[in-house]
């Protein structure tokens, strides 16, 4: 269907990234939820085909594609398996920091490996005594010479267990310096000092969550993303983009249930009629595939404003709540329209257990509700 964003050429790249996604991608979708990996040499055929992070400076080893190219890829890879778009995802928001706010000698080497599938980096905000409230971490980042020396623990970090380096966010300010005491570093993750876990999580089990703890671990101060204690200010603006990213990706796992949820109404009989005929079938299908279409509308404006250099924060936090909110009414109104099938072990239980980890990760829903009021009415009148 024409679509004001989607011009011919990124309508031909939704085509391709479809094709390879039911090919590749989702004959495994199940069996990589059981094993919880995620497949390394699929992650090296996107690389390949040029769907990772392909928004980047072509000097840094990007394509200079659009973003709105990325929130294709990302929602074609989703609808096979949301975990697998991960990888899209992580390297994206950190291609995004490490292009904008690393030392090219230091981080350009690493940027080629995301963008080539052969690596996953991490992005580790959380702490164990809240997410919400990040202004507030812990974690010590110490100068010592040409060093940072970091000490604590980050914790909920999607691909923890799997990744070969993090963008860390740690405390370089005293204490009481909230926001203005924050910088972020680049860590490999193989440095002595970093222990890590794994937890086991309800859904997006493939790409995973766990826990970093840091002990006396150094990185050279070339590592450094940013300006020093201008790590919350500068570098965290990035998630405005992943927020949008996320949207579709929710959406098109919500998009890929409704069509298998339509075909299946359609067919299947009770009462001597389709499933269809019945309107406590058909219209809260038709509601939820209304909203959808919208929401997706929505994230692909957020992109279209970044593309264009326009600000785009409240639109993204728009997005961040919406979408993940909405997919899963979808997969469960879908999963329902199953009957005892849907209750089973299969795709649309693994959806709804997938989708749902996006309406935590990335910030809930009550702190974009505050961002896109704080946009409406004034810091003053929202302070948090
Ligand atoms: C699937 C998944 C992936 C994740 N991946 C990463 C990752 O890669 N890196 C990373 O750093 N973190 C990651 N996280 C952590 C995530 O960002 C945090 O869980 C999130 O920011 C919320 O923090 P919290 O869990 O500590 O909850 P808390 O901050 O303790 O909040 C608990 C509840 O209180 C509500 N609340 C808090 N403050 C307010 C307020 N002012 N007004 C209204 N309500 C409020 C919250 O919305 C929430 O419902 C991930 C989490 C999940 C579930």
């Amino acid at each position: 269907m024409p679509n004001p964003y989607i011009d011919d050429d990124l309508a031909a790249l939704g085509e391709h990234v479809r094709r390879f996604a039911l090919a590749r991608i989702a004959p495994g979708f199940q069996e990589r939820d059981r094993t919880r990996v995620l497949d390394p040499v699929l992650m090296r055929e996107m690389g390949a085909l040029g769907l990772i992070a392909p928004e980047l400076p072509a000097e840094r080893g990007g394509q200079d594609m659009p973003c709105l190219a990325a929130g294709i890829i990302h929602e074609e890879i989703a609808r096979a398996d949301l975990s697998m778009s991960y990888v899209n995802l992580l390297a994206s928001l950190n291609g995004q920091i490490l292009s904008q706010h690393g030392r090219p000698d230091v981080v350009d080497p690493w940027l080629a490996r995301l963008i080539a599938g052969d690596i996953i980096i991490a992005i580790a905000l959380t702490e164990p005594q809240g997410g919400s409230d990040a202004a507030q971490l812990r974690l010590k980042i110490t100068r010592d010479g040409d060093d940072y020396v970091l000490n604590g623990e980050k914790t909920s970090i999607s691909a923890a267990d799997q990744a070969a380096g993090a963008v860390v966010f740690g405390r370089t300010g005293g204490a009481g310096s909230g926001a203005r005491g924050i910088t972020a570093v680049f860590v490999p993750l193989d440095t002595p000092g970093i222990t890590r876990n794994r937890f086991d999580c309800h859904g997006q089990r493939a790409i995973g969550r766990g826990a970093l703890f840091f002990e006396n671990v150094r990185v050279p101060v070339s590592h450094r993303l940013g300006a020093e204690n201008q790590g919350f200010v500068q570098v965290m603006q990035g998630f405005d983009f992943s927020r949008a990213l996320i949207g579709l990706q929710v959406l098109g796992v919500a998009r890929v249930a409704l069509e298998e949820t339509w075909a299946h109404v359609s067919q299947r009989q009770a009462f001597a009629r389709p499933l269809s005929a019945f309107q406590g079938v058909s219209h809260p299908l038709a509601e939820l595939d209304t909203q959808v279409e919208a929401a997706r509308l929505l994230c692909l404006q957020a992109l279209w404003l970044k593309d264009h250099g326009h600000p785009h924060s409240a639109q993204a936090a728009m997005c961040k709540w919406w979408a993940p909110a909405l997919a899963y009414d979808t997969l469960h109104q879908c999963l329902l329209m199953f009957g005892h099938g849907g209750y089973d072990r299969g795709p649309m239980e693994q959806r709804l257990r997938d989708v749902l980890g996006f309406q935590i990760g990335d910030g809930t829903a009550q702190i974009m509700k505050s961002i896109i009021a704080r946009h409406r009415a004034g810091r003053e009148a929202v302070p948090i």
